[in-house]
């Protein structure tokens, strides 16, 4: 209720405090199936710093907008594109229903529909009953990567689009995107690569000496990717990436927004009024930790992962569900709903997919949490 006369900002402030603590908090070291973390300090000095600043009216902030520009310009040259077109948006949902929503624009099929892995987010569900699009499961195979002759032989003269994804949310698996790539430019169908997690990993890992797939620009039938910053980019929320290969991409789900300070502006997000700080946080965390920081991110993080995966093996009662590729660990047990519900009771912030558990390594996640959570673990199996 709103209270007639307001409340002293101690009062509110105390209130807040108590009432959050039931938040888990990713410095707790007690969150460990969470796809965010802890933003990095300087994005926290940007979006107070920034806050006021808003990308739906750019001709106000003129500086923010070309500072958006230049982050879409850096992730699009960290995914080996020259030229990048698109936006800092809420995250990895807004980005894939965007680049739905390109390939349904441009494409001038009566039933549009869209091929995409089983292992694909969600967000597709909602991008497919907001743009009226149909979407055509591709089965898995025994890895959990998409089979690729199973998308081939899906193909249909209503087809818009494809989608590979380069680390699923259950299990890290990158698709074998080259080689959907190669289908996309055979039959002339835009590829997009779901890359909301993999996207500040996979160039990274691969620097580092880890065997990963190519997933970007570099591949030919590639058309768009998403690339989320407050992800494994370790930007504050809300901040995810959309990239295009193309202007024709933008401009065929640009909406003019005529009454705003900058004159005859396009929009393509979904969002109107949106936060410019956070893509301004976007752009500092990239210039200040460079390709270099992110590479020591990454480093610490595969480095548990294999570490991680060793244990589980070593454990009785559990099992993995497929090796790592990205820094993700699933497993399975038999009675995993009871141990669920017990980790979950001894307060671990785990996240529980249709069978398995899965265990993300952000950078917010020390040796140390994992050797707790395996001690309790243990002990849970061995009741
Ligand atoms: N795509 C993938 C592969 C994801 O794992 C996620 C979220 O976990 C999303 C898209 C959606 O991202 P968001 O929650 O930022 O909208």
């Amino acid at each position: 209720m709103i209270p007639k006369e307001g409340m002293s900002e101690e009062e509110v402030l105390a209130e807040l405090e108590g009432r959050l603590k039931i938040d888990l908090t990713f410095n707790s070291g007690k969150i460990l199936g969470s796809m965010c973390t802890y933003p990095h300090p300087l994005a926290q000095k940007i979006v107070q710093k920034y806050i006021d600043r808003n990308l739906g009216d750019p001709g106000l902030h003129k500086g923010s907008r070309q500072i958006e520009e230049e982050a879409v310009q850096m992730l699009g040259e960290l995914l080996h594109l020259k030229k990048a077109y698109g936006n800092i948006v809420s995250g990895g949902t807004e980005a894939n229903i965007l680049a739905v929503r390109a390939f349904r624009n441009i494409s001038d099929v009566e039933k549009p529909e869209l091929i995409l892995p089983k292992s694909a987010h969600f967000s597709f569900l909602k991008a497919s009953d907001l743009l009226r699009v149909k979407l055509v499961w591709a089965e898995l195979n025994k890895d959990y990567s998409v089979n690729v002759k199973d998308v081939e032989n899906k193909i249909t003269d209503n087809t818009i689009g494809i989608v590979g994804i380069a680390g699923t949310t259950g299990l890290g698996v990158v698709d074998d995107i080259p080689a959907l790539s190669d289908i996309a430019v055979d039959y002339g169908i835009p590829l997009h690569v779901d890359a909301a997690f993999g996207g500040f990993v996979i160039p990274f890992a691969k620097a580092l000496g880890y065997d990963l797939p190519d997933f970007d620009f570099k591949l030919k039938g590639v058309q768009s990717v998403t690339i989320d910053p407050h992800k494994m980019g370790m930007a504050p929320i809300p901040a995810g990436g959309i990239v295009f290969r193309k202007k024709k991409y933008i401009n065929a789900i640009n909406v003019l927004a005529p009454y705003l300070a900058g004159g005859k502006i396009f929009q393509a997000t979904i969002t109107g009024t949106r936060p410019g700080a956070n893509a301004i946080a976007v752009w500092a965390l990239l210039k200040h930790l460079g390709f270099e920081g992110y590479k020591r991110v990454v480093k610490e993080a595969m480095e548990n992962t294999y570490w991680f995966a060793e244990q589980i093996k070593a454990t009785k009662g559990v099992y993995l569900i497929r090796e790592p590729m990205l820094n993700i660990v699933s497993f399975g047990a038999k009675k995993l709903k009871k141990i669920e519900a017990e980790l979950k009771a001894r307060g671990w912030g785990i996240s529980a997919h249709r069978g398995y558990i899965r265990i993300v390594m952000m950078p917010h996640v020390k040796r140390e949490h994992l050797e707790n959570f395996l001690r309790d673990l243990r002990e849970i199996l061995k009741k």
